[in-house]
């Protein structure tokens, strides 16, 4: 297959031979490159949109950015390629298991193919795969008819994206807080911290716990199940953590709080009602979003907001919990939830409940831009979380947009085709993850084939006529 340049090169070369004959009467050229370069600058060299198709799936997976992120690109039959990444932590093979889904498909049909293969997604990284091919698919369509991607959502409601950050942990509250005074002195406007009862437990009293627990079985063990639970003395020292940062970071930015450790429900009501004198922003996931009558238990009884939303798969659920009022703010994982079109529906949807959306991001600046013009194209978008503040190469992962990308704590929307950025493969060869390579080819992927139906119907009606007949013969 062709790459640009040689597409460019092979029509500058018939143009040359072609016009110059016409002119001239005879084989040869009076064309320079400069004077073909001129004449042919505003010819749409991607104008077959009708005629695109998807050719190939490949992977490079990065490390420490901070977290291990599968970066994807989808190859086509014009030359054009497509960025994606998978959700962060997630295995690169949700999305490769879908490349004999996608061959031969033409990526502008975004809606179409995500439907298609919207039955191998799940909650929380298995809805990876999916997702990181819908960017891409957009990334395509947009790079095809030359628009950015908010454009094809419907336009924006704003031209830069607000962020928030949270910090590393610190049990010294001081200290602590004075790392997060650091983020908003970098510019953000709005400031997330961990608060989980870890940071008081060393305190004799403070939490009440079955003896003999081992943490890392706690890991898969959903919060109310695990009889862990906060002492008033607990409960009482974490509000005087959080005094102590707001020392530091002042009253007015909002602050969220998450990651409480494994608490039950009436602890999270008991902590929530300690913390209403601290103006928290939202507390986030305190029990696992499945649990919506225990969400709105915790939501009805504080006066603190709550949220979750990272971990949930598409839009149905999202809506479930707007209708109940379960939390107050829901916080759709783009790379989880069902890719750029979803997470703008969930929006659209939960708006109508009134409630908002804030977006939860832990990828590279792919994943980044996907999530920015969703953000654009979104009327409740609240705030979008920015997971790298501390990783130095980030930004140089791609090209094509002004940096820092993150500047002053807000991502200005990119006006580029597509998503707005092309990856800078040198640098994501100085950060692949042990054993993995650079968009090596995927052949082993190119045949899987299974019967993908969602209901039983008669297989008789889906053969073709010509069939029918010859089988009758
Ligand atoms: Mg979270």
């Amino acid at each position: 297959m062709k790459n640009a340049t040689q597409r460019l090169v092979g029509r500058r070369g018939f143009l040359r031979t072609a016009v110059g004959a016409a002119a001239l009467g005879f084989g040869g050229s009076f064309w320079d490159d400069a004077t073909l370069e001129a004449a042919t600058q505003n010819v749409n060299r991607n104008s077959r949109p009708s005629q695109l198709k998807i050719t190939d799936l490949r992977v490079a997976v990065v490390k420490d950015a901070p977290m291990t992120c599968p970066l994807l690109r989808i190859d086509t039959n014009q030359g054009l390629v497509g960025w994606g990444e998978v959700r962060d932590g997630a295995s690169k093979t949700y999305a490769l298991m879908l490349k004999s889904r996608i061959l031969g498909e033409n990526p502008c049909d975004v809606d179409r193919i995500f439907r298609k293969i919207k039955q191998f997604g799940y909650h929380a990284r298995q809805g990876g795969g999916v997702c990181g091919i819908e960017m891409a698919l957009w990334d395509l369509a947009g790079k095809a008819y030359h628009v950015p991607v908010y454009q094809m959502l419907g336009g924006k409601f704003r031209d830069r994206i607000r962020g928030y950050a949270d910090t590393t942990q610190s049990k010294d509250p001081a200290e602590f807080g004075r790392r997060l005074k650091e983020r908003k002195d970098q510019g953000f406007t709005f400031l997330k911290m961990d608060l989980g009862y870890q940071l008081v437990a060393d305190t004799p009293g403070t939490v009440t716990m079955p003896a003999g627990m081992i943490p890392h079985e706690l890991r898969n063990t959903q919060h109310m199940f695990t009889g862990i639970e906060l002492t008033d003395k607990g409960v009482a020292m974490l509000a005087e953590y959080v005094a102590k940062v707001r020392e530091q970071v002042g009253m007015e930015i909002p602050l969220a709080a998450d990651h409480f450790g494994h608490i039950g429900v009436n602890s999270c009501i008991k902590l929530g009602r300690a913390l209403q004198p601290y103006n928290m922003a939202w507390l986030e996931d305190m029990i696992p979003w499945q649990h919506a009558e225990l969400w709105k238990k915790i939501t009805d009884a504080i006066e603190v907001p709550t949220l979750t939303g990272e971990d949930i798969y598409l839009k149905e659920d999202f809506v479930k919990l707007a209708q109940m009022h379960a939390v107050d703010i829901l916080h759709p994982d783009l790379a989880t939830s069902g890719g750029i079109l979803e997470t703008k529906k969930i929006g659209d949807l939960i708006q109508d409940y009134g409630v908002p959306m804030a977006m939860h991001f832990a990828g590279t600046p792919v994943s980044c831009m996907a999530n920015v013009h969703c953000a654009a194209a979104t009327e409740n978008f609240l705030v979008l979380e920015q997971h790298s503040v501390d990783v130095p190469w980030w930004d140089d992962l791609v090209t094509g947009v002004e940096k820092p990308i993150v500047n002053q704590g807000f991502v200005k929307v990119p006006e580029g085709p597509g998503l707005g950025v092309e990856l800078n493969l040198e640098v994501v060869r100085q950060h692949l993850a042990p054993g993995e390579q650079l968009f090596a080819p995927t052949p082993e992927w190119d045949q899987e084939r299974s019967h993908d139906r969602l209901w039983s119907f008669d297989y008789r009606m889906a053969e073709p006529p010509a069939a029918k007949r010859q089988r009758a013969d």
